[in-house]
């Protein structure tokens, strides 16, 4: 039998909503799973987490933050294959509102924005790493999610 893959998940800014689907998959498909998927990161299942050397990294959510943009890149710079989940980390909506607000609720959220660090706007992954594979939906589509596994799982990457 050929070695398992080593698959991590990673939240960026948004509601964990495509995170839920991913834990809806593993309802029917983890014991299969299990036998080729070695879950090296996901703080949904284990508590000690190792980023390094993952064959794939699935990423849900936008990018909002400076400390997010770090964190992004660390996550690209340990895994093979990238895939974007949902629309937050495809396109950053619908977490990216306030690229729309009005010049009048950006003053009066920039204080915040400041204090905490946050990016002028809120990008996707794309802005600031390769994405190799989208996952699309709001939340992300469980059958296309789990046709991308099937997938990795029996042509590797
Ligand atoms: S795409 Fe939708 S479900 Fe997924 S994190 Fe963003 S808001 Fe939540």
């Amino acid at each position: 039998m050929s070695r398992k893959l080593k698959f991590g998940f990673f939240s960026f800014t948004g509601d964990e909503g495509c995170m839920i689907i991913f834990l809806e998959a593993l309802n029917s498909h983890f014991q299969k799973w299990l036998k080729s998927i070695d879950f090296k990161y996901s703080k949904i299942l284990r508590e000690k987490n190792e980023m390094k050397g993952l064959d794939i990294a699935f990423v849900e959510g936008a990018i909002s933050t400076k400390d997010e943009v770090k964190r992004i890149k660390e996550v690209r710079k340990n895994c093979k294959v990238l895939v974007a989940m949902g629309a937050c980390a495809i396109d950053a909506t619908p977490s990216a509102h306030r690229n729309f607000f009005a010049k009048k609720e950006l003053r009066e959220i920039n204080p915040i924005l400041k204090k905490f660090n946050y990016l002028d706007k809120v990008y996707p992954l794309s802005k600031f790493v390769k994405v190799d594979y989208q996952v699309p939906g709001c939340p992300m589509d469980q059958m296309k999610f789990i046709e991308l596994v099937e997938n990795f799982i029996e042509k590797g990457v």
